[in-house]
């Protein structure tokens, strides 16, 4: 029996769906891993992924980025040797060694007699046992011993093709294989040498602005493509400078101090220009922004993460400034300097799930009767300034992280009301960038059925500035939503440039004027006459009307006389962790009416 017979090891087992990177997770962390078997639901092994050859297709160049999200079974060897673990060992060892191709597999597969995958082995294992048994096989000793000098000799060429595999890795790693730069290592290497040797240099920091939504709606191809057209483009101005891909979005160059600050600023602003620049893929015309900031050495740090940090910290100021270039300040950037772990603490909780809905019901102004509750965020355990949703959703809109806030508030806010109230109708804030990408609508639909329930107890709140940023997209994945039930309202209504005419065209069938002028009404008239046109306006548009920021009686008085249909705000229920209960209804009722 070869189980009985040869060492057999645990190789970890894979679905042949799971994309690449899981697989090179498992190398990663399993340095001495040779292979990852590829099974069934069932546990029947139908490939094999042998480490050198997977390692070796990522590491060339654009593997990484081809094969990432791929599924494993596009690398996978899919003919892989199984044998059953109850096979005859001397019947094994004479097959394969005398197949003559078999024999050069690192791996095989083992299984039971169900054909479920067990485990696997590889032929120096069959060698030892060999040599362990020989004595059974004393008859075919000459055959074997040549077998076995082959099969030696073998072993040795394979040791020889793995170091210069390895060798190959090596050189690899100092340069980022998507886009042929430097990566970090070898850049940091160099400015290392010129801090030490006191030779003054410049650092420049990029980072894309909108990658990520390139990413998103255009698919990696497009993100890949763009990558590559930034790093051309900035090894095209470079000239003397040497440039990296940092990671993600982020790139750096740095230049030599014979050209000087202006010599930066010069490189800087042609880097800039030529970035932003528009490109086209696949027949569209696609442009990225990007947020420069220059660190100056010696003046600005005095070891290379000194430095780098400068020059970051001045790349976000550029970046809340809404792009362009900045030059690293003591004054402007000296607080900043917790900007970056806020980001990556923002990053954090999304991706533990810390952020919360908080709901505050609508009432209708007429009845008194609760409407739908608004769902709006909260981060609990937010480090001190970026507690309050005016802090921390503008950055996750930046940072290209609105749409995973999104869902995960979504998400939690679906089950907190199936058990609460299956029949709740919710309304959420959907951000612009999450408008421009065709699949939403078709997500959240697919969301909504998930969880039971109807797409009309959902209502979908959009800024004006939504509509005006992303018009095209925005208008379909609108009415789409529309034609399936949800309820479309134009928030913070006001605030922007447009006219109600023009918005009229989109499929709005509910208007908020925005809390600014509804708290001011009752002591301000201009304010008062805004609200106040806004209602006849829109009501002749056939549109409802919410007014929020609701904060004392008189207010409310002043919103019925105007004939406004909903009122939310402080003064009738502040935004809670729990459903508005009907307990206080009355109360609010009084208020109403
Ligand atoms: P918004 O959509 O205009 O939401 C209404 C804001 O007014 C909320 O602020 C709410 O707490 C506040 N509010 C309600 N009644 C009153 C009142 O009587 N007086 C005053 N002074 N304020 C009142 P909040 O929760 O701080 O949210 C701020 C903004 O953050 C929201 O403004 C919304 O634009 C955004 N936001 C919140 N959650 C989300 C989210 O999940 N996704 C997106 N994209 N944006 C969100
Ligand atoms: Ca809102
Ligand atoms: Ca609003």
């Amino acid at each position: 029996m070869l189980c009985a017979a040869i060492e057999i090891e645990r190789a970890p087992v894979i679905g042949s769906d799971e994309p690449c990177k899981n697989a090179d997770d498992v190398f990663r962390s399993m340095p001495l891993l040779r292979c990852i078997v590829v099974a069934d639901d069932e546990l029947r092994p139908i490939g094999l992924i042998l480490r050198n050859d997977f390692l070796l297709q990522l590491s060339q160049r654009f593997g990484r980025a081809l094969y990432e999200n791929r599924p494993v079974r596009q690398l996978m060897n899919s003919s892989p040797i199984i044998v059953s673990e109850s096979e005859d060992f001397d019947a094994f060892v004479r097959r394969s060694l005398t197949s003559g191709q078999h024999e050069i597999q690192d791996c095989f597969i083992l299984t039971d007699e169900d054909g479920r995958y067990r485990g696997v082995s590889n032929n120096k294992a069959v060698m030892t046992a060999l040599l362990d048994t020989q004595g059974a096989l004393l008859s075919d000793l000459e055959s074997s011993k040549t077998l076995l000098m082959a099969a030696n000799e073998r072993l040795g060429l394979e040791v020889g093709e793995r170091r210069a595999a390895e060798e190959e890795a090596i050189k690899a790693s100092n340069h980022d294989p998507l886009t042929a730069l430097f990566n970090r290592a070898p850049f940091v290497a160099q400015i290392s040498t010129w801090v030490t040797a006191g030779e003054p240099f410049s650092l420049i920091f990029i980072d894309l602005d909108g990658f990520k939504t390139v990413n998103d709606v255009y698919g990696h191809m497009a993100g890949d493509y763009a990558l590559k057209t930034v790093a051309e483009r900035i090894q095209s101005v470079c000239g003397p400078a040497i440039c990296a891909r940092f990671g993600g979005d982020e790139f750096a160059m740095a230049i030599h101090g014979r050209s000087g600050p202006d010599g930066a600023a010069k490189l800087a602003r042609a880097a800039h220009e030529l970035i932003t620049a528009p490109f086209r893929f696949a027949r569209t015309e696609l442009r990225i922004g990007a947020s420069l900031g220059i660190a100056h050495s010696p003046a600005h740090g005095a070891t290379p993460s000194e430095l780098l940090q400068a020059a970051d910290m001045a790349m976000l100021r550029a970046k809340r400034g809404g792009g362009g270039i900045r030059v690293f300040s003591q004054d402007a950037d000296g607080d900043s300097r917790s900007a970056r772990t806020h980001l990556s603490d923002l990053t954090n909780a999304i991706r533990t799930r810390q952020l919360v809905p908080f709901f505050q019901p609508v009432f209708d102004l007429g009845s008194g009767q609760l409407v739908n509750h608004e769902v709006l965020a909260r981060w609990p355990d937010a480090p001190a300034p970026l507690g309050r949703p005016d802090n921390f959703i503008p950055m996750a809109e930046r940072e290209g992280l609105i749409d995973d806030l999104f869902w995960l508030v979504f998400a939690k806010a679906c089950h907190a009301a199936r058990k609460h109230d299956p029949a709740l109708a919710m309304a959420f804030n959907v951000s612009a960038r999450q408008l421009q990408n065709p699949k939403f609508p078709g997500r959240l639909l697919a969301a909504i059925e998930r969880f039971g329930m109807d797409p009309s107890q959902f209502e979908v709140e959009v800024t004006e500035t939504a509509m005006i940023a992303e018009e095209k997209y925005a208008d379909s994945t609108l009415r789409m939503l529309a034609a399936e039930g949800l309820t479309i309202a134009l928030d913070d209504f006001g605030t922007g440039f447009s006219s109600l005419a023009v918005l009229h065209r989109y499929a709005f069938s509910k208007l908020k004027i925005d809390h600014t002028f509804v708290r001011r009404m009752t002591d301000d008239a201009r304010s008062r006459d805004i609200v106040e046109s806004t209602i006849l306006m829109a009501d002749r548009l056939g549109l409802q009307t919410a007014a929020e920021g609701v904060e004392d009686a008189a207010t409310l008085d002043l919103l019925r006389a105007a004939g406004c249909d909903l009122v939310q705000g402080f003064h009738l229920a502040r935004p809670d962790a729990a459903f508005y209960q009907s307990r206080p209804l009355a109360a609010t009722q009084a208020a109403c009416a």
